[in-house]
């Protein structure tokens, strides 16, 4: 099979649907790599290193998408949808439920769109959002660290505090995969963290996995409330696979924020969980300040971290597009189940019940 990899177009996105380790190992099960030029400069790849792979570089993105598969990174944007057709298979992220033009878009050119965030094993768990997760939860503290500086709008809090002087506090709402590695950093560098989630199972397994270090909470209004308004740092992380996140923060538990906090809401992709936050941000101008209140709605976080981002992402996605080139999709669907739940849009119908739920259209 043809697979093309077109340059990811979006504001800063720096990373690459294939390394050219991938790229190699495609090559090696027959198949014919074309890669847009520059496309993994942003994550330390040359054009040369593809070509020694064995790969072909284009010079247009037009080349890249006229393949029979085409794996990309974000989602398309506008200027993107004119290379939709009937016949093409197309693997990435693409977050549908907050996107109505792009969700059309797929549907009314037939596309077979696969993607990866909806991807779902028999346990429940999501292997080719989970890289991604893992590295926007761990920056989410970065992030929020950053901004709580003086200089960046915050109030001029150090997260681990020193001694004699208290740590920040940092809630984070949703103790998945974000919510767990956003823990690992911000009690890496000594900071008070709150956990809500509304599954009593995960908040139990997230009290054993940090031995009782962090605090962890239902998730209910009121408790959320409680947690906000105390908090330095406010990390949304929910998820509702498929679906768009609930607005779980309020405006008024916002407005009852200390002036220089700071939220990160990782869940903007899936629409935000956040009700002061409503707009998505990009890496050029990541921040507002609403309520003296720093906001950052950075949709695609990783993407500043490309090369470790790349690595992760690559490392889960390639096995599948190595299974449908070779097998075709509906043979690559027997070996793997789980690709049924990725397939977003086919034959011009909506095929994930969140998705159409999302846009109320009919699945
Ligand atoms: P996950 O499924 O591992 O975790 C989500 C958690 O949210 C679950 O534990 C679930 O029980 C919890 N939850 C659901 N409803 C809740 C509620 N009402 N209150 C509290 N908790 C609730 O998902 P994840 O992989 O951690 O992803 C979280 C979000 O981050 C997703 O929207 C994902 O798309 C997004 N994400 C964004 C970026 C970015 O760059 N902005 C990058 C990666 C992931």
């Amino acid at each position: 099979m043809k697979i093309g990899i077109p340059a990811e177009i979006k504001n800063n996105e720096k990373r690459v649907a294939i390394t050219p380790g991938g790229a190699a190992n495609l090559l090696r099960a027959g198949h014919e790599i074309i890669i847009e030029t520059e496309a993994g400069a942003g994550s330390g790849f040359s054009d040369e290193n593809y070509l020694e792979a064995g790969a072909s570089i284009v010079k247009t993105a037009e080349e890249a998408w006229s393949c029979e598969m085409v794996m990309k990174v974000k989602e398309p944007l506008e200027e993107e949808f004119r290379f939709f057709r009937e016949d093409l298979i197309l693997f990435t992220y693409l977050h549908l439920a907050a996107e109505l033009k792009l969700t059309k878009a797929l549907r009314d050119s037939k596309v077979t769109a696969l993607a990866y965030e909806t991807l779902t094993l028999k346990d429940g768990s999501l292997p080719l959002l989970t890289p991604m997760s893992e590295v926007a939860g761990r920056m989410s503290v970065q992030i929020g660290a950053q901004f709580l500086e003086g200089s960046k709008g915050g109030k001029g809090v150090m997260l681990g505090g020193v001694p004699g002087v208290p740590p920040a506090a940092v809630t984070i709402v949703g103790g998945g995969i974000v919510g767990t590695n956003a823990a690992k950093m911000a009690l890496g560098l000594g900071a008070r963290v709150n956990i809500l989630d509304i599954s009593s199972k995960r908040l139990r397994e997230l009290d054993d996995q940090f031995n009782g270090q962090v605090t962890t909470i239902m998730s209910n209004p009121h408790n959320l409330y409680e947690a906000v308004k105390t908090s330095d740092l406010l990390i949304g992380a929910v998820l509702i696979p498929g679906a768009r996140a609930p607005k779980l923060v309020k405006e008024s538990m916002v407005q009852d924020m200390n002036k220089g906090s700071v939220i990160v809401d990782v869940a903007i992709d899936q629409g935000g969980s956040i009700e002061t936050i409503d707009r998505i941000t990009t890496h050029d101008a990541p921040n507002y300040t609403k309520y003296g209140v720093v906001h950052y709605a950075v949709a695609n976080i990783p993407g500043s971290v490309s090369r470790t981002s790349t690595l992760a992402l690559t490392n889960n996605t390639a096995p599948y597009a190595q299974a449908i080139a070779s097998l075709g999709l509906e043979e690559a669907i027997n070996k793997h189940p789980e690709l049924t739940s990725a397939i977003n849009t086919m034959n011009g119908s909506i095929a994930h019940p969140a998705v159409a739920a999302a846009h109320d259209m009919t699945y």
